[in-house]
């Protein structure tokens, strides 16, 4: 951390913010510089509040060289984080197609897209159970049952499940039913479930909200890796701009940059940035495209029937012939 001095500051402000960070265990060394004097601060400052340092009158400016974010951020260009579960393996050389309707309606309805979902190759089977709706008068989902259903389905294909967990309470429910649990866009800041989900050590993917920053993101991922559980998938899934014909604007970029940053396997949620069906193929294939660890798409054997979410879903002979594609296009990034 660098902290630049005002010019004429006060010797006594000075040393006692010196004295503070020293008294921290770090060591700070002053440079006088021909216009202002720069204090070089040395040691851990992931954990400091560096912000703080403005209540100090002496203090023009604070330049932070270490990443807030510890753990997640990448050590070596090489360090990459990969997670089993079962078998499949995300994160690795090769990348990960999650399928299925947004909400679980019935189980019969889960069973037929767990049909299709493992036919098609997929590897994971989503359906919501409890879902995270904008208004309180639209489905909130089936709940426990759904859960139930979801896990049968899967049983009889072999398929890993993902669901979307909203209340910490119900932690012990999805570790004994669902493979992978998903935080929404909503809850990607809603600290006491992350904090929760770091005592589990099944792999929780993690959404990125529509109004927050790649740091805000990859802060809430260290909410869950500081907390125990180092098994974090995280997923763009497009963001809030001032685009409407859209339903959010999907971050492409920010798929290269967390590879960049972060050791953590990405992937990309083209159908709830989309909102539209029609948009979902292309913007899947630019996902794999830059390097994604997977994508994840809502699909259902009647989206004019679907109880959500209906506008994105793929129709099962489309999903299937895009994950063809998607295989084909992986195959040939990988080529050298
Ligand atoms: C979902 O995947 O079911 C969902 C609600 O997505 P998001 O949290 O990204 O809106
Ligand atoms: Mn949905």
């Amino acid at each position: 951390m660098i902290i630049t001095l005002k010019p004429n500051a006060n010797i006594a402000c000075v040393d006692a913010m010196i004295d503070e960070l020293e008294s921290l265990g770090l060591t700070c060394q002053t440079t006088m510089g021909k216009h202002y004097t720069v204090v070089h601060v040395i040691g851990d400052t992931s954990t400091y509040d560096a912000k703080g340092l403005y209540a100090y009158d002496c203090v023009k400016n604070v330049v932070r060289i270490q990443e807030p974010f510890k753990r997640s951020q990448k050590a070596d260009e090489q360090s990459k984080t990969i997670i089993r579960v079962k078998h499949v393996t995300i994160g690795g050389d090769d990348p990960i197609y999650i399928a299925g309707p947004c909400s679980i309606e019935s189980y019969e309805h889960i069973e037929e897209t767990a049909k299709i979902v493992s036919e098609s190759g997929a590897h994971i089977l989503r359906g919501g159970a409890y879902k995270p709706r904008t208004s309180p008068y639209d489905f909130q989902g089936l709940g426990r049952e759904a859960l139930q259903y979801l896990y049968d389905a899967a049983q009889k294909y072999d398929l890993v499940t993902i669901s979307e967990i909203v209340d910490h309470n119900d932690l012990a429910l999805f570790e004994e039913n669902v493979d992978i649990l998903q935080v929404g866009a909503r809850n990607m800041q809603n600290f006491t479930l992350l904090k929760a989900l770091g005592k589990t050590s099944k792999p929780i993917l993690l959404k990125r909200g529509f109004g927050n920053t790649l740091e805000e993101w990859l802060m809430s991922a260290e909410y869950i890796l500081s907390h125990g559980n180092p098994n974090v998938i995280l997923c763009e899934r497009g963001i809030r701009t001032f685009e409407t014909t859209t339903r959010h604007t999907l971050d492409i970029a920010s798929v290269l940059k967390i590879k960049q940053i972060s050791h953590l396997p990405v992937i990309v949620d083209p159908s709830h940035a989309a909102g539209r069906w029609e948009l979902v193929e292309g913007l899947a294939k630019a996902s794999i495209a830059v390097g994604a660890d997977g994508v994840m798409i809502e699909i259902h054997p009647e989206p004019q029937r679907a109880f959500s979410d209906g506008a994105q879903a793929l129709k099962p002979t489309r999903y299937t012939t895009l994950i063809q594609q998607l295989k084909r296009l992986s195959k040939a990034i990988k080529e050298k």
